[in-house]
């Protein structure tokens, strides 16, 4: 089994949606970016493609690039899952943590996770999805941005 890393951050912004894990959640502000700035995906597609050696999001899914504009990041997931496909491997399990001041995850933790599972090819007890907050320290704690990491375990098929 081979486990990869991944990080990622989004800075907060009026009139957009706030996804996180494929999950549309109701808040103020949601997350800029090209895409949907869905920032837990994001981790989780990172981790996945470094513990298959296959590059980083930035690579495959480019924010130049008009196709991604406003893309469903669970589409650009199911796309990763096709590569690790690919390369023979499958996913094992996957733990992440949301960091963001605001609003309160715990609630919808499982919602996420749920979401995530299938994507993924797996048991919700398989995706781990937890949050914290940056105790009013740095972007996370001034409620600038939010940010994720990831670590994706895989192994062959
Ligand atoms: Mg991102």
């Amino acid at each position: 089994m081979i486990a990869g890393i991944g990080y990622d951050c989004h800075r907060f912004a009026d009139g957009r949606r706030l996804v996180l894990g494929g999950v549309t959640i109701p808040y103020e502000q949601g997350l800029e970016g090209h895409s949907d700035a869905d920032v837990l995906t994001h981790a989780v597609i990172d981790a996945l493609l470094g513990a298959a050696g296959l590059g980083d999001i930035g690579q495959h899914f480019p924010d130049t690039d008009e196709r991604y504009r406003d893309a469903d990041s669970l589409e650009l997931l199911r796309h990763t899952l096709t590569l690790l496909e690919r390369a023979g491997q499958r996913v094992v399990h996957v733990d992440a943590t949301v960091l963001l001041e605001r609003p309160k995850l715990a609630g919808l933790r499982d919602q996420i996770a749920a979401t995530l599972a299938p994507v993924l090819g797996l048991d919700p007890a398989h995706v781990s999805v937890k949050a914290t907050r940056g105790e009013g320290m740095g972007f996370v704690g001034r409620q600038e941005g939010a940010a994720a990491l990831a670590i994706a375990t895989i192994e062959s098929r």
